[in-house]
């Protein structure tokens, strides 16, 4: 039982809680209510008073690729890129060519040990490596499974080289899908993105997606680039051509629309399609701004992702927040609450996890608990506002996931992270040799202290 706290449920009234309760039974939340009613009710094994704290629903990234983590810091020596297709060739590509099973076992790891650390407690990943995609989703479960984190996880199927490379991406997700005692992993389908792969691709993954009943996600209209590559060989724009090849449905997670006009917004909207934002990614491609508000006013269902980038989904919020702000000169839109939405309940429904993103009777017990140094928990009037502009990963204390205490005071119980640390060390480090480029010696890439990286 969790008592005391201040609960923001993010349930289908938005219930916020002040000194209340909540009981985990199996897994599974029992009950949310006063701590006095809910103390008299129930005997529970173990007690965590949360008098001071925030509790809410684990949040969700809706969109990531866990191997990111593997460029941070890396000197790179590459011709800097003028646009988005350039970051693709230049950065992202090359190091997809060289990575290997262990490394996605690796990056994972690592990437789920910050997430986890920063209170996410679901990710939806696409992993790409061309020289290695047979197992190389048993190497990403087994990391998730390890750190105890759920993730949503599929080999992102690409044409780049050519049909045969795609078609063994989907297999590989095929396979994962069927395999057994998946733990907190689960299998999806996925595509990259519409300028590298063929319709009849996408129509496979889509009739795929259908015939397993799995979520579809791939990157749509993230640089301009894109809308151009499908008029010019389709005479369509980028989500018209998607819906012509049979993919646009309520299974399909759509990543990044930063470039959409009225008519495919209207189409994802009619199909029920999703959409993960990647607000500080896009910032740092420079690919320009999501039209977020014009698809939440249509009633699409937006999600909040970090594409690979920062592994602090408060952040990621807070970025949200800021961008569109600015972008549109409002200083109204979105709301707090909206963002908050993004990143829990909209997330969950994106991909079909309806028992996830919000704390009520009978949903996953997948539960943080966020300490704030100082300043006290505010009222219930101001909390949405006070989650995304005063909270960092930093402040998550506790972390549940499936009713199983996985952080408890900024430790993490499952793994001994000075033995983590020096393996997922020996593996970037490789990747980077691999790449032309040397690890810095005085600045380690990823230091593990307490159990943070
Ligand atoms: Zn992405």
């Amino acid at each position: 039982m969790i008592k005391r706290g201040t609960v923001l449920t993010m349930d289908e009234n938005r219930r916020i809680l002040r000194n209340g309760a909540i009981s985990i039974e199996d897994g599974r939340i029992l009950n949310i209510g006063p701590t006095e009613t809910v103390s008299k009710n129930f005997r529970a094994d173990e007690v965590i008073d949360a008098k001071g704290s925030i509790v809410m629903p684990g949040l969700i990234c809706a969109h990531t690729h866990m191997y990111g983590i593997a460029l941070r810091g890396s000197s790179l020596r590459i011709e800097p890129p003028s646009d988005f297709s350039q970051i693709l060739q230049r950065m992202w590509w090359p190091l997809d060519e060289i990575l290997t099973n262990e490394d996605a076992y690796a990056t994972t790891l690592a990437a789920s040990i910050e997430s986890v650390m920063n209170g996410t407690t679901c990710f939806a990943d696409t992993y790409s490596a061309p020289n290695h995609i047979a197992g190389s989703l048993d190497s990403i479960s087994k990391a998730v499974n390890e750190v105890g984190i759920r993730g949503l996880i599929s080999f992102e199927a690409t044409e780049r080289r050519n049909s045969c490379e795609g078609k063994r991406g989907l297999q590989e997700n095929i396979r994962f899908i069927k395999s057994k005692n998946k733990g907190r992993a689960m299998g999806m389908m996925s595509l990259h993105a519409s300028f590298t792969v063929s319709n009849d691709l996408v129509e496979e993954g889509s009739e795929l997606s259908k015939k397993y009943d799995v979520p579809i996600t791939i990157h749509v209209s993230e640089g301009q680039s894109d809308s151009y590559h499908n008029i010019e060989r389709y005479g369509k724009r980028t989500v018209e051509r998607l819906h012509a090849a049979g993919l646009l449905s309520q299974r399909a997670v759509l990543a990044h629309c930063v470039h959409l006009n009225e008519q495919e917004i209207e189409l994802i909207h009619y199909t029920s399609s999703n959409v993960a934002h990647n607000p500080m990614s896009n910032m740092l491609n420079a690919v320009g701004i999501a039209p977020l508000i014009d698809m939440i006013d249509h009633g699409i269902n937006v999600g909040l992702g970090n594409d690979g980038y920062v592994f602090d989904m408060f952040e990621n919020m807070r970025s949200a927040f800021l961008l569109h702000r600015v972008g549109r000169r409002d200083p109204n839109r979105p709301s707090a609450q909206q963002v908050v939405e993004m990143c829990t309940v909209n997330s969950a429904r994106a991909y079909g996890l309806n028992s996830l993103g919000s704390i009520a009777s009978g949903k996953e017990a997948d539960i943080i608990i966020v300490r704030p140094s100082f300043v006290a928990t505010p009222s219930t009037g101001s909390i949405y506002g006070y989650v995304v502009n005063g909270l960092k990963g930093s402040d998550v204390s506790d972390v549940i996931i499936g009713g199983e205490v996985i952080v408890r005071e900024r430790r993490l119980l499952r793994l001994d992270t000075d033995k983590i640390g020096k393996q997922v060390r020996k593996s970037i480090s490789g990747l980077w040799r691999r790449l032309g480029s040397s690890p810095p010696e005085a600045l380690e890439p990823l230091r593990l202290e307490q159990g943070r990286l």
